[in-house]
Parts: structure tokens; sequence; C-alpha cells
């Protein structure tokens, strides 16, 4: 019963509740979800344009949902998301799309979406997602039609087969069943593969050390099983790291547990909320993306988003690929080892914070209008430091040092001192940008080539809607033209400075002039803007879980950086060991 775009649609009073819900996108594409809607929200609004989504206004009654899809003429991005929160306050947002760049979906997801996926899955979990946006608004007395939903779901799905013949649509089901049943088959001779030659061995040591002292030979654990009910597990008690989850291979063959799935979760009751409860529909896996992303220390999302990308992704070729990207995920894996607030590395205080916990840092500092020098050093950075005093200085004297990459990883793992997270300018970026836009501070781009920070600009200002007070490249004289750059920055009224020459260009120029410069957050960022200009392509999220995004960097600029990596990362590790030997003989 909707009406033309942009038009709110009332539903008789008493057929639901009083709360209201918008949608993005074409009237003939999201009919079916609008009539959804309307069985649980007394208003349902409908925006087919941007300028449409000017007319209509939040008014008295809160928004409790705001859905998104890529009908919608303007394409999804965060920037879009700031504008609907702004003008409709929703209490939940959803995205719908078919396809989904994989950059694009890391941005959103680390945007406090409830859910981003197919329309497809959408209707098959409608009445769950529908339900835990109400529930989450406070209101009990609203129940979703389900039955409506399914039947949607079913409307849907023949749609889909709909132009296919019968023989192209068995051909597809078999072949799903068919690879259902070789992933089953590989899930076994995995198991049998380890439990023959290396869990038994491992347990008939295990008995006859361990019991004749007395000590228990295994640990129990209960978790979170398929559908969110509780089974107990077994880990070997007593060793560390992954040669404890040896007997998990034991449950892969019982079929409790997946080579590949979710993350695997301690028990805490019965599931606390509806999105807790799609996560439970698929198995929790011995392997899962949480576990390859947190190891490699670039889990920036939090558990929750990358839990949720893993279910969407899910089938039997990614988790082929996942599986071949834990073997070297594990090379970085877990000690018990508590983190220090601080990793002392070459006489220099490196912060050990999540890249969370660093943005609050920052906020703070903004909040106070306290201002702050902020580095990030990579490996080379440390190399071109052995050699400049003068840049050593000016990292001792910045406020705050973050580390970045994955060599800075292996250094602290060397040095017993494991990093919480990897650092790094263009991963903090999202995350800066929606903190200034939520706190009204705007940015100022300065260097690369000339056009590269425009470029970067706008797309950083569609993507997450925070204002870029000016831009400026970095080919200047810095002695003579210094000043009028300074100028144009301090005009523009920028919070916050991102200066992107290059180390130890950006560090040396902000020491030296900082204290002329009026933005509170003073920042060198690398070669940060010739990936958001898309002038440089960053290496595919896959390298970086494996630790390997500097063989993309090799690739892609061979001549320059051919030395920096493969000559400058045994140096690194040749200089870490020299520090290991450093500070161990002056602590004795
Ligand atoms: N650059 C600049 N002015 C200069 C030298 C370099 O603006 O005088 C820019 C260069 O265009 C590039 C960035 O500084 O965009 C340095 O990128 P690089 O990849 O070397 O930095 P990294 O992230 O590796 O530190």
């Amino acid at each position: 019963m909707h009406q033309s775009a942009g038009i709110m649609l009332n539903k008789p009073p008493g057929t639901a509740g009083r709360a209201k819900a918008v949608i993005l996108g074409r009237k003939e594409q999201v009919g079916d979800i609008c009539r959804l809607l309307e069985n649980t929200f007394s208003h349902v609004t409908l925006a087919e344009t941007p300028d449409e989504l000017n007319i209509t206004g939040p008014g008295k009654e809160p928004f409790r949902l705001a859905v998104m899809t890529d009908s919608f003429s303007e394409k999804l991005s965060i920037g879009l998301l700031d504008r609907v929160r702004q003008k409709f306050s929703p209490e939940n947002m959803i995205c719908l799309t078919r396809d989904i760049e994989d950059e694009n979906e890391k941005k959103l997801r680390s945007a406090g979406l409830i859910f981003l996926g197919s329309y497809g899955t959408f209707f098959a979990f409608a009445d769950n997602i529908i339900n835990h946006t109400l529930k989450n608004g406070g209101s009990k007395t609203m129940k979703p039609d389900i039955k409506n939903a399914q039947n949607l779901e079913k409307r849907l799905r023949k749609r889909r087969g709909a132009g296919r013949s019968w023989k192209t649509s068995l051909a597809l089901r078999t072949a799903s069943s068919i690879s259902e049943i070789a992933a089953r088959a590989v899930e076994l001779i995995v198991a049998l593969g380890i439990i023959v030659p290396i869990f038994i061995p491992v347990l008939i040591i295990r008995l006859l050390t361990r019991l004749p002292a007395g000590k228990p030979v295994f640990a129990k654990r209960t978790v979170y099983g398929k559908e969110a009910q509780p089974i107990t597990i077994r880990t070997f008690s007593g060793i560390d790291g992954r040669m404890a989850n040896l007997p998990l291979f034991l449950e892969l063959l019982t079929g409790r547990l997946a080579l590949a799935g979710t993350a695997i979760r301690d028990w805490n009751g019965p599931v606390p909320d509806a999105e807790q409860a799609y996560l439970s529909m698929i198995k929790p896996g011995i392997i899962s993306l949480w576990e390859i992303r947190s190891t490699s220390k670039i889990a920036h999302e939090g558990r929750q988003a990358i839990e949720w990308e893993y279910i969407f992704n899910k089938r039997p070729s990614y988790d082929l690929l996942l599986l071949l990207r834990a073997l070297p995920a594990m090379l970085y894996s877990e000690t018990s080892i508590e983190p220090e607030p601080v990793f002392r590395l070459l006489d220099l205080d490196i912060e050990n914070i999540t890249m969370q916990e660093a943005v609050s840092l920052m906020q703070a500092g903004l909040r106070d209008n306290r201002q702050q020098t902020i580095c990030f050093v990579n490996p080379d950075c440390l190399n071109k430091m052995a050699g400049d005093r003068d840049y050593h200085e000016v990292l001792k004297s910045a406020d705050r040092i973050f580390p970045d990459g994955i060599g800075l990883i292996i250094a602290g793992k060397l040095l017993h001192s494991p990093l919480k997270e990897n650092i790094n300018g263009t991963d903090m970026l999202p995350y800066l940008c929606r903190m200034a836009a939520s706190e009204g501070h705007s940015i100022y781009l300065l260097g690369g080539k000339p056009g590269i920070a425009e470029a970067a600009a706008e797309k950083i200002q569609a993507e997450f809607g925070v204002a870029i007070a000016g831009t400026s490249d970095g080919y200047f004289n810095h002695e003579t033209e210094s000043s009028r750059i300074i100028d144009d920055v301090n005009r523009s009224g920028a919070s916050i400075l991102l200066v992107a020459f290059g180390a130890p260009l950006q560090e040396k120029w902000i020491h030296r002039h900082r204290s002329q410069l009026r933005p509170a957050l003073l920042m060198g960022v690398g070669g940060l803007f010739d990936f958001y200009s898309g002038n440089i392509r960053r290496a595919p999220r896959w390298m970086r879980e494996i630790g390997i995004e500097w063989i993309y960097r090799i690739m892609q600029e061979p001549g320059r950086m051919w030395k920096r990596y493969v000559i400058g990362n045994p140096l690194f590790l040749y200089r870490v060991m020299k520090w290991k030997l450093v500070t161990r003989s002056s602590n004795t």
C-alpha cells in the first residue's frame, strides 16, 4: 500500500506498534521489503533519491530502523550512512546489497550496522533481524510476521530461479550437495590425518607423564555449539599455544566442530540477542576468520563484524582459502605473555594499544585542544632512524608512536613483548575520520604529488562524511615555501593535519613547524593519500592477513621498494636481535 517515493505510509491505527522505519531504494526493487516492514512498523518512509531524503524528517516518533539498499540512486557509503543517521537518528541500520567491494564492505561494517548482506539472506532471517531491531528499541509488544517473511523468501527464491530451466536448477542443486559432501570428506580426512600421526602419540606421552603425577591430561571448556547449544570440548591441559588444541580434531570427527567456522566462544548462558543467534547458525570451527585476523593483529573491526563477514562469505571455496591463510597466520600465533602498555624498541617507546584505544586517545586530545604529534614506525623507518640521529630525536620527542606493520609484530614476538595490534595510518583513517565527523573536526591533507591529496580528499569526504578543510601537494620548497603552506593550513581551521611526505621528511617537517601549526593533531601518514586516491592499490586483505603486504608493494613499485624490503627486512630483524642482546645484558 505504499504510495509515491518520499511519502509516509501510515498503517491503520491499532494494527501495529508506533515504530517508524525508513527505506532507501527504488520503489520497484524494495516493494517486498516495504510490505514486510509494514507488518511491524506503523510508518514506513520510502526515499528513492538523495533529494527525497531531504524532504522527509524524523518527526516526534523515533525511527527504529533505516534500511539502505543498493537500488537507492546514490552508492552505499559511509557518507550516506552518516547523512541518514543525522537526518533520522535511527536506532538500527541495515544495508542490503547484491555485490559489495571488499574495501567498501569493511568500511560499512565498521560503521555499526546490525546487518549487511544480500536480499536473500535478509529475507531468510528477516524475523530475527527485525525482532532484534525492535528488542534494541525496548518495545516488546510488536511481533514481526514471520510467516510473511518466509513467504517472501520463497517468492524471492522462485524469482531468482525464474528463467532457469529445471535442468539448470537441478544441476545447481546437485553441485551444491556435492560440494557439501566433499567439504565434509575433507574434514574427515584432515581429522584422521592429524589424529593418527600427531594427536595419538602426544596423547600417549601426556598420559604417561601427567597421570602418574596426578595431573589432569585434558582441560574441559563449555562453548557455544551450532544453534547456540552448549557443548563441552577438551583441550590438553598444561600445554601452551596451538598444541593444546589438538583434541579439538576429535570434535571434527564427531561433527560438533567444523574445520572452518565461526570462532569458538566460551559458553555464557543462553544466547543474549538475535545477532548472536545468527552467528550461532554456523558451526564453530577450529579455524576462523576472527582468529586469523586477530593473530595477525589486524582485527580492527572487532569480533562481531568479522564473524558477520565470514558468515556472508562462507562457501567451500572460501573455507578452503581460509585454511590456506590459517597456515602462515599460525607463525604469528598467540603467546600467553601479557602485553605491556609500552613496547620498548631501539630506544623508542612505542604504544601497545588497540586501534580503538588509539583513536580514543586522539579524540581526548582533540577535545582538550591539546596538540599531539603522532608517528607510525615500520621496519623501514627504524632502519632509516639507525643512520639519522635527527630522525631518532624527532621520534623520541613525538607524543605517540604507533607500530606499523607485520615487522613490528614479529619484533614484539622476538622480544617476548607481544603487540596488541598493528596500527598503521591506512587502517586508522576510517576510524579517525568517523571520530572527526562525529566531533565536528575537519582535516587538512598535505602531501603527495599534485592532484593526489585532492583526489584522496574527495574519496574520504564521500566515504566517511568528514569535512576536508584543505589540501596541498607535498612538492614545495621546504625552506622558502613552508610558511605559505602553514598559513594555508592555519587559515583552513582544520583540527587535524595529515602530512604525507614519506618518512622521515614528514616527521621532521612536523617537528620543525609544530609551534607554528594550529591543528591539534599532527600526523605523518606516508603513502596514505596514494592509496586513498587510487593512485597506488593496497594489497588485498588476504595478503595482509598472512603478513605479506610488503611483497605486494614490491610487485607494484619494484624499483623503489625492493631495497626497502628485501634488504631492509632482514636488516631490521638483525637490529632487533642486537637490541635484544643489549637490553638483556643491561638488565643483568
Ligand atoms: N612525497 C611528497 N613530497 C616529497 C617526497 C614525497 O609529498 O618531497 C610523497 C610521495 O608523493 C608519496 C609519499 O610522500 O605520496 C611517500 O610515500 P611512501 O610510499 O614512500 O611512504 P611510506 O608510506 O612508505 O612511508
